[in-house]
């Protein structure tokens, strides 16, 4: 059986966007079953054939899906079912795990702690400043509790607007390329200038269910967005994890940045939620990727299917994390902004320290490399 394919979708092909009853009710159906079976028990064919390690998965799966469901069950509003549905997915809380050895996956303690703050439902820690009464660049006055209609505000984010979008692309590139494909950044595919996608991989190939090539390379066109699952235009749909990126990526396939692509070239809309939460094309670009540093990396060692699979996970995992980094820090960086560019338009601008803690940091940093030692406190 071969593995889902990355969606070939061209416009003539896609189906009418209006809703059909059909769809709706299939949506209830798929809710109403997510909330029939809460978690699933392994049967008595996993216990014969399935690892320990595996079994273990499952048992722990359980219990956290059990008390997941709990919560969505009793949460007051359905701005906090959206966040549970989304922070519960396996790739929205990859940046928890990430080892602070590396640079690439450091996140400061202020955006570390926003992040979990996001996820708990609690505000960050610059908004708790912001009053009822305060009033956005834009003339409104927002609901300070919810962080997506803040981050929606193109007055409030600013210049700094496309942060959280340009960090993940950024990455994205640098992971395609770090795995041995050729790539470029932000490609002009239109007759205008501004008709572009994000990062184009030039030699992608589509794998089987064993992670071999199947098939010609052809021009992989991707387009990054960062959506979030409280957009006022998404809300009033069921709560479904995954919903607000679902609904990105189908209008992605109908931008600008798609219909320039013609066969055998091919769009791949690569969506994220600002919970974190990545799309499934997205998943399916990072396993690609992940297969092509393993081809790349130990083709010649003759790696049993099984190990193959090991080394493949843990490959996936560290890019998980790489781009769950990505995302926190471009999402806690605009969050950040705007609230300090509301508080200084209600004239409540917070005093600079003496010594900001970037450079207090940079001190740090450079008086630990004078004493030889690679300890950080970040
Ligand atoms: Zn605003």
């Amino acid at each position: 059986m071969s593995k889902p394919q990355l969606r070939i979708q061209r416009k003539e092909e896609e189906k009418p966007r209006n809703k059909t009853r059909k769809k709706k009710e299939k949506e209830k159906e798929d809710a109403a079953k997510r909330h029939a079976t809460p978690y699933v028990l392994p049967s008595l064919e996993d216990l014969y054939v399935k690892p320990a390690a595996h079994l273990k998965k499952i048992v722990l799966k359980s219990n956290a899906d059990s008390y997941l469901l709990h919560l969505i069950e009793t949460a007051p509003v359905d701005e906090d079912k959206r966040r549970l549905t989304s922070t519960s997915h396996p790739s929205s809380g990859s940046f928890l795990s990430a080892p602070l050895v590396r640079n690439d996956l450091r996140i400061p303690s202020h955006s570390f702690i926003d992040s979990v703050r996001l996820r708990l439902g609690i505000k960050p820690i610059n908004i708790e400043k912001l009053l009822p009464s305060d009033v956005c660049l834009c003339g409104k006055s927002h609901n300070w509790n919810n962080i997506g209609e803040i981050l929606c505000c193109p007055k409030a984010c600013g210049p700094e607007w496309n942060n959280r979008h340009d960090y993940v692309k950024n990455k994205l590139y640098l992971i395609a390329k770090s795995t041995g494909h050729a790539v470029g950044k932000e490609p002009v595919v239109g007759i205008g200038k501004n008709d572009r996608t994000d990062v184009v991989v030039y030699d992608y190939r589509d794998r089987d269910s064993k992670g071999e090539p199947d098939g010609p390379s052809f021009k992989l066109q991707i387009d990054v967005a960062v959506t979030s699952v409280d957009k006022q235009s998404d809300i009033k749909g069921p709560v479904l994890q995954g919903r607000a990126a679902n609904m990105k990526a189908k209008s992605k396939m109908n931008s600008n940045g798609a219909k320039w692509i013609h066969e055998p070239d091919r769009f791949v809309p690569a969506i994220m939620d600002t919970y974190g939460l990545m799309h499934v094309d997205l998943r399916t670009i990072l396993k690609s990727f992940a297969d092509n540093q393993l081809d790349n990396s130990g083709k010649d060692f003759g790696f049993s299917f099984d190990v193959r699979d090991v080394l493949k996970g843990v490959i996936i995992n560290g890019f998980y994390q790489l781009i769950s980094v990505a995302l926190v820090r471009g999402v806690t960086n605009n969050i950040n902004n705007a609230a300090l560019r509301i508080l200084k338009h209600n004239n409540r601008a917070p005093a600079k320290p003496p010594i900001p803690r970037s450079r207090l940091e940079m001190m740090y940093h450079g008086a630990m490399r004078q004493e030889g030692s690679s300890f950080d406190f970040c």
